[in-house]
């Protein structure tokens, strides 16, 4: 049944509302009860879902695919059932076992939200959105996702797969970024708006319909359940939204790595807490700057940890961050004793898998043979 007297906000001024009913949200959580995916952090049908597991696989999930995140977050409950437990645990523990996943400030932010939850709020985490956002790591997204799963508050959530089958729905022709505001509200018409509506369930069914029908390449239409409400499905059009901005290309950084043994043991560098893959473990390099060639002799020795004879490797590692790809090559060297450097750190090579290597430089650790 449409709603007549819906009052269409003004982000959504130039849209057609009239799929602004509750037949949506019926006809999606219907699908939801027979199709939805298993996933090890999910509650089963009619049992309530823990906050704990509810945050700890959506800090994973920002950035990172279901398949990945499913193996760590097992990993993780594994070693730390409860909020207490990852808040005992050393941050340099949570960063080595987070290694892989991949944007690292996740695991420093995580780790101090467990220890805001334990230390300050009694193990509880909050229920409303305004009170998640308030800890570290927590923006709007993932505060009404939690809000919403774990506690099942009427919050509007939109995630890219939400965003996708939402800007569908609806045929929003804004290009992303600006689509973000129509498409929240456009989302905020369809999201069940009373607790008894299961509005968690209602953003899981829209995640899962995102997932595996609404895909970013040939939708499966004819098995979506809201196909008689989707415009986009109407026209034909469905791979055109979400409307993006051209791709551009990725510059290329190129940059001169470190290895540095003495005795079976490699120097190893402790990165700064802030900036890119903060905290982590990696090889001393080169400042990872744009540019056509690799630097050259004179510009890589200043930079070495060690002053005196490296061998210089022709392969080169490969490896791409969201903004840039990164080339490197490894210069060698051993030396008779170990030298203490700034931020340095000897381990023995048969350890050095264990040590928690970010990717890409596990993708360097084969040029030093
Ligand atoms: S009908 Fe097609 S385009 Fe529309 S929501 Fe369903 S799968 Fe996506």
């Amino acid at each position: 049944m449409h709603d007549a007297t819906y009052n269409k906000p003004a982000a959504l001024k130039g849209y057609s509302v009239k799929n602004a009913t509750t037949d949506i949200s019926n006809d999606l959580l219907d699908w939801y009860d027979r199709e939805r995916r298993s996933l090890p952090w999910r509650a089963e049908p009619g049992q309530r879902a823990d906050p704990y597991r509810v945050w700890l696989s959506e800090i994973m999930l920002q950035q990172t695919t279901v398949a990945t995140v499913k193996a760590y977050f097992v990993k993780f409950l594994k070693l730390w059932p409860t909020v207490e437990a990852l808040a005992q645990a050393p941050q340099e523990q949570v960063l080595k076992e987070w290694a892989g996943l991949g944007y690292y400030a996740r695991a420093r932010n995580l780790h101090k939200c467990a220890r805001v939850v334990t230390g300050e709020l009694g193990g509880q985490f909050p229920q409303s959105e305004d009170g998640l956002r308030a800890l570290p790591g927590i923006g709007d997204y993932t505060a009404a996702a939690i809000a919403a799963i774990a506690f099942g508050v009427p919050a509007v959530v939109v995630d890219g797969n939400i965003e996708r089958v939402v800007s569908r729905l609806f045929r929003i022709n804004d290009m992303l970024p600006q689509a973000k505001k129509p498409i929240k509200a456009a989302a905020a018409t369809i999201t069940p708006t009373e607790r008894s509506g299961r509005p968690g369930d209602f953003a899981q069914a829209m995640m899962d319909l995102g997932a595996g029908v609404c895909t970013p390449r040939k939708p499966k239409c004819s098995q979506c359940p809201l196909a008689a409400h989707c415009k986009a499905a109407t026209f034909g059009d469905m791979e055109r939204y979400p409307v993006r901005k051209p791709k551009t290309v990725k510059p290329t950084r190129r940059a001169i790595s470190f290895w540095l043994t003495h005795n079976s043991h490699i120097l190893l560098e402790r990165r700064a807490d802030k900036g890119l893959l903060g905290g982590m473990p990696g090889l001393f390099s080169t400042p990872w700057v744009e540019r056509t060639e690799f630097p050259g002799a004179g510009e890589w020795a200043d930079a070495a940890p060690h002053q005196g004879e490296w061998r210089l490797g022709e392969t080169i590692a490969k490896h791409t961050f969201t903004h840039f790809h990164l080339e490197t090559r490894l210069a060698v060297a051993a030396v008779p004793a170990r030298l203490n450097v700034e931020n340095g750190f000897w381990v023995p090579l048969a350890d050095l898998a264990d040590v928690g290597l970010p990717t890409v430089f596990k993708k360097m650790l084969p040029l030093a043979r």
